[in-house]
């Protein structure tokens, strides 16, 4: 199929001419439709086949679609998160904040970045009027979380990036912490280049009715 056949629209499409993609690789032909038809996904997907657009693309037309959540914008109110990415390190969360910037090329979405390593107070002034997608480590993220610098009661989708990774390095109980505080109602999205038990099992808990995919 062509990314048209795939459902995205000519907002879309004229980003993706524009990074020179011609044909959807495998997972994005597999994952791009039901991400956009809101649906849960578990996709089996290592580095290099396309990953970071089979999810990034269906997700900035669904904010593009969607209002934006009206604010109070009270003095001191936690920045709105609308889409999530969890990743495993600081170096995966900025090439992936990167890759979405290109896909977001003039859609007007705040793509914003939250990582350790780097001083809270730039990131923290940055995140206080919120965030279209806000990529992030889990720990950096939680810190934030803890400050009120970012809330997410108005966040509709979790993805979990590399998520075998993430759980390597230990980030088990900071996802559930982190999934604790989004509403019922959200899409997750699971992305893995392997599938151990523990990865299944956080599947299992996490999502809802997903649509399994290994291309
Ligand atoms: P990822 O698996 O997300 O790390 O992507 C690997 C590389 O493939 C990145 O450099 C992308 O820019 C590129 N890429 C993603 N989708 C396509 C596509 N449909 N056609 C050609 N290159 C792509």
């Amino acid at each position: 199929p062509s990314f048209a056949q795939l459902g995205l629209n000519a907002r879309i499409l004229a980003n993706i001419a524009r990074a020179g993609y011609a044909m959807p690789s495998p997972i994005q032909a597999l994952a791009i439709p039901p991400i956009l038809a809101g649906k849960d996904v578990e996709a089996l997907s290592r580095t290099g086949s396309g990953k970071t657009a089979a999810f990034a693309l269906p997700l900035l037309q669904r904010l593009l679609a969607a209002p934006r959540p009206t604010t109070t914008e009270q003095e001191g109110a936690p920045g709105m998160v609308r889409t999530l990415i969890l990743s495993p390190t600081r170096e995966l969360a900025s090439q992936t904040a990167s890759a979405i910037r290109t896909c977001a090329h003039g859609c007007q979405l705040m793509i914003g970045l939250a990582i350790g390593g780097v001083p809270k107070d730039r990131q923290t002034r940055a995140l206080r009027g919120g965030a279209d997608i806000l990529v992030a480590t889990p720990g950096r993220l939680l810190d934030h979380l803890a400050d009120r610098t970012i809330g997410l009661d108005a966040t509709t989708c979790l993805v979990l990036d590399e998520a075998d990774r993430m759980l390597e390095l230990g980030f088990i109980e900071d996802i559930q912490a982190i999934a604790e505080r989004l509403p019922t109602r959200h899409q997750t999205l699971l992305f893995s280049a392997t599938m151990p038990p523990a990865v299944a099992t956080l599947g299992r808990r996490l999502l809802h009715r997903p649509l399994h995919i290994a291309p």
